[in-house]
């Protein structure tokens, strides 16, 4: 399945098929009498050297649909297949306001609601009306509110369970030649505004994708650091008692980044608390793995690795900094017949 992901490893599937539409991935949905994996874009999955015994999908049904154009707003129905850039692109070049900000993100538009994609101060939660799923415990197709979703920090109730099988996503846009108000101190700074400013969509879309390819965050054959997951932790949710301990064991060192939410908890930094930890960009670089030479948080796969090495390297890292701040990271992908 190497040839499949965005890492570039992964052992044999049992049976490697293609679903091209809806109607084929509804049939081969209704399928219970041997194990299947949903693989779209690769680009969130780490699978194991022994690959998956069972029938591996590849989602490739096409397909983006304006359901009506009332007013401000404008409702798309994208299929699953359909490349998510592609759809963020088609956006910005038609004055279709939400999505902009989430420039860059590979893999596909129905992977979006599985772990509530977001960047730069965006999540696809703000602007998904409904995720339309095969439902393979009842064997039926539904079509889920926003709220159904369950959407939280990277999280849905599609993650982690081979019960919904998204068919397509419906976004409510907004008819817009600005972006939605700038949120994320980076991007203001690089765009030259204040947070809440707005900007013309095509300026906000170019100044998230330059900002992704500085920390090698979007696909480029050329660039070895971006044969990753992206991401590889995701950033660590601590309760008030929690973030106090972190505090005082980072006591010396530094204040620890974070972003409070109003109901106490506080979003700290991975990339921080493993650069801390002592984990320079680019360690170590043996077994054909390494820390990406521009970003922390991304492990990538240099050539003539193995998934194992690669959750060595993850094992690591996630214990050294448990050992040093008290804090366990979570891997933020898909873990495909493997584990650390
Ligand atoms: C360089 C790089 C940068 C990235 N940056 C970001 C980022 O900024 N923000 C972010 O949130 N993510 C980021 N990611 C992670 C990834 O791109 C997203 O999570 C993306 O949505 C995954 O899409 P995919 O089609 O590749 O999914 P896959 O990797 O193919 O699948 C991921 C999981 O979703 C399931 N799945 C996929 N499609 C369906 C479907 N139609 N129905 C049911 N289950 C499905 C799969 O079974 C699997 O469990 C990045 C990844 C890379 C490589």
């Amino acid at each position: 399945m190497a040839a499949y992901t965005t890492l570039g490893l992964g052992g044999p599937a049992g049976h490697l098929i293609t679903a091209s539409n809806a109607e084929e991935l509804v049939q081969i949905g209704q399928r219970t009498e041997e194990p299947v994996f949903f693989l779209a874009g690769g680009s969130n999955v780490v699978v194991g050297d022994a690959g998956f015994p069972g029938t591996v999908v590849l989602i490739r049904s096409r397909g983006v649909a304006v359901r009506s154009e009332d007013g401000g707003t404008v409702d798309v129905t994208v299929e699953a297949g359909e490349p998510w850039d592609d759809v963020v692109a088609a956006a910005v070049d038609a004055g279709w306001s939400g999505l902009e900000c989430l420039s860059g993100i590979p893999g596909s538009a129905g992977a979006t609601p599985i772990q509530n994609v977001g960047a730069y101060g965006q999540e696809v939660a703000e602007t998904i009306t409904a995720v339309r799923a095969y439902d393979r415990v009842r064997g039926e197709l539904c079509t889920m509110t926003s709220d159904e979703c369950g959407f939280a920090y990277r999280a849905s109730v599609f993650k982690h369970s081979s019960r919904w099988l998204v068919i397509s996503v419906d976004f409510r846009l907004v008819r817009s030649p600005l972006s939605g108000p700038v949120r994320y101190a980076e991007l203001a700074r690089a765009l030259g505004v204040e947070i809440g400013d707005r900007v013309p969509l095509a300026d906000a879309r170019a100044a998230v994708l330059a900002l992704r390819a500085g920390k090698g965050m979007v696909l480029d054959p050329a660039d070895p650091d971006t044969r990753s997951v992206g991401s590889f932790f995701t950033n660590p949710v601590l309760d008030p008692a929690a973030y106090a301990a972190l505090r005082e064991r980072a006591a010396g060192i530094g204040e620890p980044p974070s972003w409070p939410s109003p109901d106490g908890v506080v979003k700290v930094s991975a990339a921080w608390l493993i650069d801390k930890a002592g984990f320079q960009k680019g360690h170590p670089r043996t077994d054909g793995v390494a820390i990406s030479s521009k970003h922390t948080l991304a492990l990538t796969h240099r050539g003539g690795g193995t998934t194992s090495a690669l959750l060595a390297l993850a094992a690591e890292i996630r214990d050294r900094v448990h050992d040093r701040f008290g804090v366990t990271l979570h891997p933020e992908p898909v873990l495909v017949n493997c584990e650390i």
